[in-house]
C-alpha cells in the first residue's frame, strides 16, 4: 500500500476576493513544491472532483449547501440568504468557485477516510482540507464547508472507534468540537493561540471527556511545542489507543504569518506533524490555516515528506525551481513591501532556535495530565 496526496486543477486560478487574507495561493504550489524536489511519483498524486451534494449534507444543511451553490452560479445572492447563511458577508466572500473549491476539498477528506479504511491507501495528504470552523448552515472563518467534520463523520460510518483528531492551527477548532465534543469514538485535541479568534476552546473545556484544548500566549516557542506534543499530545493518544489519526496541520503558528501573534519555526511545527503522524499506521494529514504563501507552501509540501519518513529531504538544498517558483507567487502584505525576505524562498528549515519553557506551559501541561488522569 502507498501514501497518496490529494489535490485538483481547482486550487490553480481559484482565489478569495482581493484583498481577503487568502488572496493568494496556498494549495497548488506546495503540490509543485514536492514535485519539483522529486519527492513524490506521479501515481500517488489524486485529482478529485467535487463532493455530491448528498455526501455534503451528511453534516451540513440541505438550504445552506443549495444557497452556496446558488452563490457560485450566480456570484450573488438574495440579501436574505446572505445574512441567513452568513455568505457574501464579511470574512466569507462569493467568488467564482465558492461552491466547487469548498467541496473539492471536503470530497478529498472523505474519500480519503474511504481508502484507508478500504485499506487502499496507507497516509494520505489533503492539502486543501482543514476548514475547521465551517459550521452545519453558515459559512465561517473563512470556511464554507466543514471537511474535517465530514471526514469524521465518514470514519464514524466506516466503523472506526477510536479516531484522534489532532490540531495545530493557530485557531481553535470550533466547528469540530461543537460537532464531537461529546461523541465517545471522537477525541478533539486543540493547541491554538489564547485570546484568539474566534475565542472559543477555552481551558475550562478540559473538562470535557474527550477534548484537550491547549490555549498558549503569543510566546509560545518551538521547545514549548515539543513539550506539549511528548508530554500531552502522544501519552493521550497512545491511552486512546487510536485508530485513525487526522492532523489539521494549519500553518498560522509559524513565525511570519499575519493572522497570529505566534513565531514557530518550521522545525517545531514538522517536529510536531512526524511525531504525531509516526504513532499509527492509518493518518490523514489536512492543511488549514496558513496565511503567509512562501512559509506555508514549504510547511506543507514538506509533511508530504514526513508522512513518508523521510525527514532528511527536509535538510536537502532547495532547487533554484523551487526559489524561482515561490519568488513568483505574489502576496499583497506589508510584510513583502521591500521584496520577500531571502530566508523565506531560499532553504527549506528556519534556523534552529533554543528556548526555556515558561512556567506557564509547565503549569498548563500539568493541570492538563491531572484532569486527564494521565501519567
Ligand atoms: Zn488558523
Amino acid at each position: 500500500m502507498q501514501n497518496f496526496l490529494f489535490t485538483s486543477d481547482i486550487f490553480k486560478g481559484s482565489r478569495y476576493e482581493k484583498g481577503h487574507p487568502l488572496d493568494m495561493d496556498r494549495v497548488w504550489p506546495s503540490v509543485e513544491l514536492i514535485r519539483l524536489m522529486g519527492w513524490i511519483n506521479e501515481n500517488q498524486i489524486i485529482k478529485n472532483s467535487p463532493a455530491e451534494i448528498n455526501e455534503l449534507i451528511k453534516f451540513h444543511d440541505l438550504e445552506y449547501v443549495k444557497a452556496l451553490k446558488k452563490a457560485e452560479e450566480d456570484l450573488n445572492l438574495p440579501y436574505n440568504l446572505k445574512k441567513k447563511f452568513n455568505i457574501g458577508i464579511g470574512n466569507n466572500p462569493i467568488f467564482s468557485e465558492v461552491f466547487s473549491r469548498p467541496a473539492t476539498a471536503a470530497k478529498a477528506s472523505i474519500k480519503a477516510v474511504e481508502m484507508i479504511a478500504d485499506k487502499k491507501a496507507k497516509k494520505i495528504l489533503n492539502i486543501s482540507g482543514g476548514t475547521h470552523h465551517g459550521r452545519k448552515a453558515q459559512a465561517f472563518g473563512f470556511c464554507f464547508l466543514n471537511d474535517c467534520v465530514l471526514a469524521i463523520l465518514k470514519a464514524l460510518e466506516k466503523g472506526f472507534k477510536n479516531i484522534v483528531y489532532v490540531d495545530l492551527d493557530a485557531h481553535h477548532c470550533d466547528g469540530v468540537q461543537n460537532v464531537f465534543s461529546e461523541n465517545e469514538n471522537v477525541s478533539i485535541i486543540s493547541i491554538h493561540e489564547k485570546n484568539r479568534w474566534p475565542n472559543t476552546g477555552k481551558f475550562e473545556d478540559n473538562k470535557l471527556l474527550n477534548v484537550i484544548n491547549l490555549p498558549v500566549n503569543e510566546s509560545f516557542n518551538d521547545n514549548e511545542m515539543d513539550y506539549i506534543v511528548c508530554n500531552v499530545i502522544i501519552p493521550f493518544i497512545k491511552v486512546k489507543k487510536a485508530d485513525l489519526l487526522i492532523i489539521q496541520a494549519g500553518a498560522d503558528m509559524l513565525d511570519g504569518d499575519p493572522q497570529s501573534r505566534i513565531s514557530l519555526t518550521n522545525n517545531a511545527y514538522w517536529k510536531a506533524v512526524r511525531d504525531v503522524q509516526s504513532l499509527n499506521e492509518n493518518v490523514i494529514i489536512l492543511g488549514g490555516g496558513g496565511y503567509n504563501p512562501y512559509l506555508t507552501a514549504k510547511a506543507w509540501a514538506g509533511n508530504w515528506v514526513l508522512i513518508n519518513n523521510k525527514e532528511e529531504y527536509l535538510n536537502q538544498e532547495m532547487k533554484s525551481q523551487c526559489y524561482d517558483l515561490l519568488k513568483s507567487l505574489s502576496w499583497r502584505n506589508r510584510r513583502v513591501k521591500n521584496g520577500i525576505p531571502h530566508k523565506w524562498i531560499s532553504t527549506w528549515r528556519d534556523e534552529y532556535k533554543n528556548y526555556t519553557i515558561g512556567y506557564e506551559i509547565l503549569s498548563l501541561v500539568d493541570e492538563i495530565l491531572k484532569i486527564k488522569n494521565i501519567c
